[in-house]
């Protein structure tokens, strides 16, 4: 229920007190009367009231005094005056002090009515003002707590941020990032991004992430940045205002220097061991071959048998050896690439005419055609051969007897792309990420008896991404792969 509105009527004559309670509760007001100033300050102490009609002259407390001392207790509450024709001047006195109006005696009904209403609506919009002044006070001091928030937690991080509007420039870093990137923290934002990063792998990353994002809002970039001995992992992703339109990048940067130097270490480790065992292992091999020549003496057929079988096996570990020490060079950058001008359908031949033996063991028919002016590629040629020896050696050993294997070259916008085709057993879609992690195979019954290490294609990837290339695969379960290489021209 609405409560109802209180107006107090401050008179020492009775009539007054009557004939406004008369007027006004008819009007639905409640009306509260007090004879004197002093009463009725009392009165307003112990219940609200809304608005006051005072009589200007009273004995005791004129309304002079009653407009002081319920101006400061009670500010919100307009005071009407209610003064004779003779003290018109009076009247206006108060109100210069705080009244918020005057009605003359005798008052017309109407007269009375209005004063109160306005000085009511009055009320009413005062206090609607200060509350919405408190509102805003309130909603720019949370503002204030959530932008100190966002700028503690953004500046305690222990990773670096970079916030680029949509243009691509730094419209907020944090000190992480400046110390990461070795940059004095008297260059603040907002900048040109090239300012504070000249990787320019990263910026031309950003610049075609930025240039996809509308059309592929869920793609992020994953880039590493080294900085002298500093490694770092820069993680982008865009950020997108209410109608889907790009309004800039986040980026976070996080240092990977330790997992480097960890890297390096079993890299070392690994070149090392590998080394060991190579020659002892190569030695067995020739002293079997010796044996199985039978210039060591008779050889039976058992006995040839069983060397035979160990002579496959040691292969096998010679190849692993060979290859997990090719990894380990292309991964800690030692391995030296020779790039050259190198025409890459020679290299595809040479590999074909190598493996074609194996080829027609497997029972797989195996094709090379290369667009006739084919531009030559920068790289190393010893490198070429064995990502396409992988290549051609993984279509071979993934096809059923009868397969078709087709290896073809094309140049295509400043790179020339390589295809090697198989119409083998294929590979499951989410197996497809993994196949170029190191040793990993996929389990597959048809590929239980292949023998093979899980590092070719690690291989082929490093050595891909080691000549600013990129390797591609489609395949289809049970119909066939197709790895594509692009190598820049
Ligand atoms: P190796 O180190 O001797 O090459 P591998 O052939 O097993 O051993 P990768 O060449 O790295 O290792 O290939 C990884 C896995 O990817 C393979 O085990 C196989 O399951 C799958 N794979 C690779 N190429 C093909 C292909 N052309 N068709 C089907 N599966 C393939
Ligand atoms: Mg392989």
């Amino acid at each position: 229920m609405e409560e109802q509105t209180t107006v107090l009527v401050v008179d020492d004559e009775k009539v007054i007190r009557e004939g406004c309670t008369l007027l006004l509760q008819p009007e639905g007001y409640s009306v509260a009367t007090a004879a004197s100033g002093r009463e009725a300050l009392d009165l307003m102490r112990i219940q609200p009231v809304d608005v006051v009609l005072c009589d200007l002259k009273m004995p005791g407390m004129g309304a002079l005094e009653v407009l002081e001392e319920a101006g400061r207790l009670h500010p919100d509450v307009p005071i009407i005056i209610i003064t004779g024709h003779g003290t018109v001047t009076d009247a206006v006195d108060c109100m210069k002090k705080g009244a918020y109006d005057f009605v003359t005696k005798p008052f017309r009904a109407d007269h009375l009515t209005l004063a109160v209403k306005r000085a009511l609506e009055k009320q009413r919009l005062k206090r609607e003002t200060r509350r919405l002044q408190e509102e805003q006070a309130r909603n720019l001091y949370t503002l204030a707590m959530e932008q100190s928030r966002m700028h503690t937690i953004v500046n305690c991080m222990a990773d670096g941020v970079l916030v680029t509007n949509r243009n691509l420039e730094v419209v907020l870093c944090n000190p992480t990032f400046m110390r990461l990137l070795g940059l004095s923290p008297a260059a603040p934002p907002p900048g040109p991004l090239a300012a504070y990063l000249d990787d320019e792998s990263f910026l031309e990353a950003l610049e075609d992430l930025a240039a996809a994002a509308e059309a592929e809002p869920a793609r992020c970039l994953s880039q590493e940045i080294c900085r002298g001995r500093v490694h770092l992992r820069a993680m982008t992703a865009p950020f997108f205002g209410p109608d889907m339109k790009m309004l800039g990048t986040v980026t976070i940067f996080h240092d990977v220097t330790a997992f480097k130097e960890l890297d390096a270490m079993k890299n070392d480790f690994v070149q090392m061991v590998s080394h060991e065992l190579r020659s002892p292992m190569t030695a067995i091999k020739l002293q079997h071959e010796v044996i199985l020549q039978g210039l060591a003496g008779e050889v039976t057929d058992k006995q040839r048998q069983l060397l035979n079988r160990a002579q496959v096996k040691i292969q096998g570990l010679i190849d692993l050896v060979n290859e997990s020490l090719d990894i380990a060079r292309i991964e800690a950058g030692y391995r030296q690439l020779e790039l050259l001008p190198l025409q890459i359908g020679e290299v595809l031949q040479e590999v074909a005419d190598l493996l074609r033996v194996k080829a027609e063991e497997h029972k797989v028919y195996l094709q090379v055609s290369n667009s006739p002016d084919l531009p030559p590629v920068l790289a190393d040629r010893r490198s070429m051969e064995e990502v396409f020896t992988n290549l051609v050696t993984n279509a071979i050993n993934y096809s059923p007897d009868g397969g078709e294997i087709r290896v073809s070259a094309v140049s295509r916008g400043g790179y020339v792309e390589v295809q090697v085709s198989d119409s083998g057993i294929g590979i499951e879609p989410e197996e497809i990420p993994k196949i170029f992690d190191k040793f990993y195979r996929v389990k597959h019954p048809r590929t239980r008896q292949i023998i093979g290490t899980g590092l070719g294609l690690a291989l082929v990837k490093g050595i891909v991404d080691a000549h600013r290339g990129t390797v591609e695969v489609e395949s289809r379960l049970g119909e066939g792969s197709t790895f594509r290489v692009f190598l820049p021209q």
